[in-house]
């Protein structure tokens, strides 16, 4: 078996160790961003840089350059998914997340300038094009994707996540199913295996959805501050209030779409196949905390 050693690591070394194994990934330029948090309505600026350490860092611009390590055991998970750094805290990471999961970004710096990712349209779309746009590439940092080994099934009422070896052997496989008593969602599924091209053509658009009968209620909490129709789609009683949908089941797409960011939340690749119903973030993420706990479902492959 080949194992990485340091004292070895000549460039010649490095260049064999990933061709044979997979390496972590950066970006190949800056990406700047500007938009609004959809809960915080406050307007921020984000850039992606490259980075070489090997770690997702986020970094407060505006905090005399504060800076936190993704850790996905300090995360709290209600109406999107907050990153807890000891110092600040990051809103509604998952969109992003999704797009660098998909992509397999795993180094990286991302700045930013009040405590929320920017919402953009919804959807990963923006940042996903961006990337595409930056270009990616390998570093000589080996990383070990956790393979899921035996099935797990976490339930809750009647949602559930779960966790399984994948059929194929390799990849990620992502199933949702939703069910709404509305006529505009009622029951969708689908089911994918997650790559840069199935993220982008299938996923990446599909944007956040909310109930305008919830909207009250929200802000009230101090959250939804800057939700509009330019990025969410908004459902009244019977109908959605600003169509055209961008796929007749953009619902359970952008369900697939949050599963995939909370999941890229461990920070590196995935092997096997994850399904998910009626769920959401706090589920989603008591999944990625059970991993994380219980190593004994799988193995670093
Ligand atoms: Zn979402």
């Amino acid at each position: 078996m080949l194992r990485f050693d340091p004292d070895l690591n000549s460039w010649s070394f490095g260049l064999y160790f990933i061709s044979v194994m997979a390496a972590k990934k950066t970006i190949q330029k800056e990406i700047s961003l500007s938009g609004m948090g959809i809960h915080s309505g406050k307007n921020v600026r984000l850039v992606l840089k490259p980075a070489e350490s090997g770690e997702i860092t986020f970094l407060r611009v505006d905090l005399g350059r504060l800076e936190a390590r993704l850790n996905p055991r300090n995360l709290e998970a209600r109406n999107s998914t907050t990153l807890l750094g000891e110092q600040f805290q990051v809103r509604t990471v998952e969109h992003l997340m999704a797009a660098l999961f998909a992509f397999g970004i795993n180094s990286l710096s991302i700045e930013l300038d009040a405590d929320e990712i920017p919402i953009m349209d919804g959807s990963a779309r923006p940042f996903a094009q961006a990337i595409k746009k930056a270009g990616m590439r390998r570093l000589a940092l080996p990383v070990r994707p956790l393979k899921i080994r035996k099935p797990l099934i976490l339930e809750e009422k009647d949602e559930f996540v779960s966790a399984a070896p994948s059929p194929s052997g390799g990849g990620v496989e992502l199933s949702y199913s939703i069910e709404y008593p509305h006529p505009a969602i009622r029951r969708q599924s689908l089911s994918l295996k997650l790559s840069p091209q199935s993220f982008v053509r299938e996923i990446a658009p599909a944007r956040t959805f909310g109930f305008l009968k919830d909207v009250e209620r929200l802000r009230s909490r101090g959250l939804a501050l800057g939700g509009s129709f330019e990025n969410a789609v908004v459902l009244d009683e019977e109908k959605v209030l600003n169509g055209p949908l961008r796929f007749p089941d953009e619902f359970v797409r952008h369900k697939l779409l949050d599963l995939a960011g909370d999941l890229g939340l461990l920070g590196r690749p995935l092997i096997g196949r994850f399904e998910a119903h009626k769920a959401g973030h706090r589920l989603h993420v008591k999944l990625v905390q059970f991993l994380l706990d219980h190593p004994e479902y799988w193995t670093a492959a």
